[in-house]
């Protein structure tokens, strides 16, 4: 049973407990945090603490920035890397206006939005399962890898294994079950999975993963990244985000008498991910480097299919367990781990409910390698593409319908703003490739 207010102020007698961060996320998927002396919590729990929101990105200009933090009493932990004594915990907050109603630019919310629209359409579940893989660094200011290990490479050559260790201790004591961790495919790059989760538990645990691996990089001097392609010619971080729908128990997507072991839920969901993946790319690989990541050649999709095997589509249906009802599930491949998981998760599930309200029909599965189709016979089969830029992907999404439902106004807006110019600063740049390119001959 989840922490009630009451379970959190007994535990902070008996641990000691000094401080409390009140953590919440911006826009682009930043993690905010202002802390609170323990003795305010009763407060905190009333009334929620009130800030001044107008520095954080996204959220209102100074005109009306007064904003409420609401803590959430499920979510309460303590921060294992903070001393024992005088300790400090977290709990994520929704966020509110002065009078009491759910801030619209708050990720948090648009993902509550998302999961009503679930529940409306008799989905008490949404399940995800993703997979955040980032690298080790020396430092901010030195992308060189510690190790030339490559993928489930261990001991000797992985660098990272005590490392990881102890993160994934960490991780434990923050309440977050995990699965697996090894070597991925770059060097020094490395993959810690979670186990599945409902959607808003994920999200808030996708922000703890990722300030509890940096943390603990630190600790031993290192820098860890989740920046989406740090290296040229080396494999990108991907954050493959596993999805299945449920209800009343019972996992949606699973149909024992289909050959794909596919509902039509589970279709139509999956149809709803391939028509609206365009335009919702900039939401999931939200930064002008996500693209350097999307190319052939690196494990990571660029075509509009989906496949059981092959790992050039941009979805998946894994057969790890063929027919096995709790597993039967779809990965999505594109998003990448320095997306904002709440409003990716919210934008996935809209996709998806778009599909099944709409009854998309699902094409057929695509089992080649995509990399290696000629562009005429791709047009031919009409397998479409993402879009090979932030620019690009920013323009889909200002046209998108489902986008804007999905934000909401206020956050679409400034999500487009912000986005338009992030692309307008790279645009301009004379890079080193084309120094090295043209100098030369031109
Ligand atoms: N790193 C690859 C990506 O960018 C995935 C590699 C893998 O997990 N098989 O998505
Ligand atoms: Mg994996
Ligand atoms: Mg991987
Ligand atoms: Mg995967």
């Amino acid at each position: 049973t989840p922490l009630t207010p009451d379970d959190v102020l007994r535990l902070v007698q008996e641990r000691d407990i000094r401080f409390i961060r009140l953590w919440f996320t911006d826009i682009l998927g930043q993690l905010k945090a202002f802390s609170i002396n323990s003795s305010e919590l009763p407060d905190a729990f009333e009334g929620g603490m009130g800030f001044d929101g107008s520095s954080i990105t996204g959220f209102n200009a100074v005109e009306e920035s007064d904003m409420i933090a609401m803590p959430d009493a499920s979510t309460f932990a303590v921060l294992p890397w903070r001393p024992e004594e005088q300790g400090v915990a977290r709990m994520f907050c929704d966020i509110q206006t002065p009078e009491q109603t759910p801030y619209e630019g708050d990720p948090r919310h648009v993902l509550r939005r998302a999961l009503e629209r679930a529940k409306a359409l008799g989905f008490d579940d949404f399940m995800v399962g993703p997979e955040l893989e980032f690298f080790y660094f020396k430092d901010t200011k030195d992308p060189t890898p510690l190790d030339e290990g490559g993928y489930f490479d261990l001991t000797t050559l992985d660098a990272g294994s005590d490392l990881r260790r102890e993160t994934v201790l960490a991780l434990e004591q923050l309440g977050i079950h995990v699965e697996y961790t090894h070597h991925e495919v770059g060097p020094s790059q490395h993959e810690i999975d979670m186990r599945y989760a409902s959607a808003l538990k994920m999200a808030d645990d996708c922000m703890t993963y990722r300030i509890t691996v940096k943390e603990y990089a630190r600790k031993y001097g290192l820098h860890a990244s989740f920046m989406p392609k740090p290296l040229f010619g080396e494999n990108g971080s991907g954050m493959h985000t596993h999805l299945s729908l449920f209800k009343d128990g019972k996992n949606a997507f699973y149909d024992a008498n289909d050959q794909y072991y596919l509902s039509d839920v589970g279709k139509a969901f999956i149809a709803g991910q391939l028509r609206h993946s365009r335009e919702m790319s900039a939401i999931f690989a939200q930064w002008v480097n996500s693209y350097k990541r999307l190319v052939p050649g690196y494990e990571a999709p660029t075509y509009l299919a989906w496949s059981r095997r092959n790992r050039s589509a941009l979805v998946r249906v894994p057969m790890y367990h063929p027919g096995k009802e709790q597993t039967t599930r779809m990965e999505l491949r594109c998003p990448d781990p320095a997306c904002n998981p709440y409003l990716t998760f919210a934008v996935l599930l809209q996709a998806g409910l778009e599909g099944i309200e709409h009854g998309y029909e699902l094409p057929e599965p695509m089992e080649k390698n995509l990399y290696h189709l000629a562009p005429d016979e791709r047009r031919r089969l009409g397998i479409e593409q993402l879009p090979e830029t932030l620019g690009e992907a920013i323009e889909l999404t200002a046209d998108s319908e489902l986008v804007l439902r999905t934000l909401g106004e206020h956050m679409f807006n400034r999500f487009v703003e912000i986005k338009r110019q992030e692309w307008d600063d790279y645009r301009v740049q004379v890079t080193q490739w084309e120094l090295d390119r043209y100098l030369p001959i031109l």
